[in-house]
């Protein structure tokens, strides 16, 4: 379970977007040197989670993104 809060910048480090995911859902971003994962919520707030080292944000983007794949498949089945 990933735990969402509200995107906090570091004072002087802006954003960066590495890779996005299917459906543009989830961002892997990095403000050097740290890496985490964001989405837009439903009000249209950009959350993140997972803010950590590279590899431990790459599970993060990892396990999300298989969870979206299985979100699509789900919505093929039915
Ligand atoms: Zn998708």
């Amino acid at each position: 379970m990933h735990i969402w809060k509200p995107h906090a910048p570091n004072a002087g480090r802006r954003r960066r977007v590495i890779e996005v995911s299917c459906c543009d859902e989830y961002q892997l971003c990095s403000e050097i040197p740290q890496y985490f994962v964001t989405r837009w919520d439903k009000t249209g707030r950009l959350v993140e989670t997972g803010r950590s080292d590279y590899s431990t944000a790459v599970e993060a983007w990892l396990a999300l993104g298989a969870q979206h794949r299985q979100w699509h498949r789900n919505r093929a089945a039915s």
